[in-house]
């Protein structure tokens, strides 16, 4: 008989979790303010609640850390660092940063001004957050399908050719730059095709305005382009790579997701002129220029993570685990933006908890009642995250209202995967009779669901 799929690799350390009561669970909660993020880990039987730096290391990982050179200047892990990110994207130019929106801030403190339009395709919270910090407009411009949870199609995370174009001619003079987020994170971890790339490159040009990949899972895109996309089965995961990089001028990397290491990031470009501006910003907020707010030893691991997840086999055992918990769900017949993500599963709180009113947002109610089943702890990325429009101050209902259940990189194993879909549906089952959501007491003015406070209703 042919033989089963399983891992690309073997366990060589583990650390224990441990499992609550609901009465524990309860209590816990209410002091946590209903807000996951509040909570302390060790509350948490399966912790889903990003996939940002929770991913293992190897142990060519951790080897290399072992030979970090801690040299304020000029570090030779730097240099190893940056040769492989040049490698792997052509770009000549990198600046580390201690993570994701670190290198946002720094690049765009150089290149937002205030009045400014940044077009993409769903900008990621904190890459909104660093554009309306300054006062400018994040406008997404996400292909329509990617709105309709139940459409299975292969790049839901592409950005929509015409509403770039109307962007661009409408608004040339305000815009600096075109930002594509791969995957698209906010979409449900949905890919950009390689076409996709190469016409938002093409209008871009026609333009004359550059493009900016959020890159955070750049990997997990290229192998959804290696498997769906036609002409890229026999390319290799690097070649692909290369080819996605060529469409852009510059790149910020959060290297806590696809370089699989638990903190770090950078900005790398072929543009002279970013180079230099952020630079200046580079040294104030992050660091000198050849650690920027990481450690030699960190730098080693994540040229080697690089290394290692553009590979096509550690992909293949990653995206194939969220496959599993997809086709799980797929057996209760519990709503997800459809197909699978890379990094999670995106389930469709607005379509089972019915009951509940948006203005009681459905996504966190059942991101608190996953809690209080199993102990699994999953992330709103909903209304709450939507943050209140800058002008009026209103809620934004518009948008998708999910529970992301984010996978972190070779940490679970799929009787874990069973477990989760197992207490979903438990909750699935009792929908009907959810039919309170949550009040917010105390709110931030900008990122407010990580810090939000709210109180459960009619209990
Ligand atoms: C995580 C992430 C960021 C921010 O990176 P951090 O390392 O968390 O600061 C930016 N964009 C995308 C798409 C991300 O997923």
């Amino acid at each position: 008989m042919e033989l089963p799929f399983a891992e690309s690799w073997r366990i060589k350390m583990v650390e224990p979790i441990r499992k609550s009561t609901r009465e524990e669970r309860e209590k816990w909660l209410e002091e946590a303010h209903n807000n996951v993020f509040q909570l302390k880990a060790e509350q948490v039987y399966i912790d889903l609640l990003t996939d940002s730096g929770t991913g293992a290391m190897s142990d060519r990982q951790w080897a290399a850390m072992m030979v970090g050179d801690e040299s304020y200047g000029g570090s030779k892990s730097f240099f190893k660092m940056k040769d492989m990110i040049k490698k792997l994207t052509g770009f000549e130019y990198v600046i580390p940063t201690h993570q994701g929106r670190a290198a946002e801030n720094v690049l765009f403190s150089y290149l937002v001004k205030a009045g400014d339009i940044i077009p993409g395709n769903s900008h990621f919270d904190t890459t909104k957050g660093h554009i309306e910090s300054r006062k400018a407009v994040a406008l997404d411009c996400t292909v329509d399908e990617a709105k309709d949870t139940q459409l299975e199609v292969p790049f839901k995370g592409n950005v929509c050719p015409k509403k770039l174009e109307k962007a661009l001619s409408e608004h040339k003079d305000k815009i600096p730059f075109i930002i594509v987020t791969i995957t698209n994170n906010t979409a449900g971890g949905q890919p950009v095709s390689m076409e996709n790339l190469r016409q938002v490159k093409e209008i871009a040009d026609k333009y004359n305005k550059p493009v900016l990949f959020d890159s955070a899972r750049f990997a997990e895109n290229a192998y959804f382009i290696k498997v769906r996309e036609k002409g890229y089965e026999n390319k290799t995961i690097k070649e692909i790579v290369k080819e996605m990089y060529s469409y852009a001028d510059g790149m910020t990397m959060s290297a806590k997701k696809d370089a699989i290491v638990n903190m770090g990031g950078f900005i790398a470009t072929n543009k002279a002129e970013w180079y230099e501006g952020a630079k200046t910003f580079c040294i104030p907020f992050e660091g000198y220029l050849t650690y920027g707010g990481m450690n030699g030893r960190d730098m080693e691991a994540l040229a080697v993570g690089l290394d290692e997840n553009t590979e096509f086999d550690n992909l293949e055992t990653r995206i194939k685990q969220v496959e599993y918990l997809g086709k799980k769900l797929d057996e209760y017949g519990i709503p997800y933006q459809r197909p699978a993500g890379g990094h999670a599963i995106f389930v469709d709180a607005d379509k089972i908890l019915t009951c509940v009113p948006k203005e009681e947002f459905p996504a966190q109610t059942l991101t608190c009642e996953l809690y209080l089943e199993a102990g699994i702890r999953g992330c709103e990325i909903g209304y709450l995250l939507a943050d209140r429009d800058p002008v009026t101050r209103q809620n934004r209902f518009t948008g998708l209202d999910f529970v992301r259940l984010a996978i972190p990189r070779r940490v679970y194993t799929n009787n874990h995967m069973d477990v989760i879909a197992a207490a979903l549906k438990n909750v699935y089952d009792r929908r009907e009779q959810i039919t309170r959501g949550v009040e917010i007491t105390w709110e931030a003015e900008l990122m407010r669901h990580f810090t939000v406070q709210l109180k459960r209703l009619g209990k």
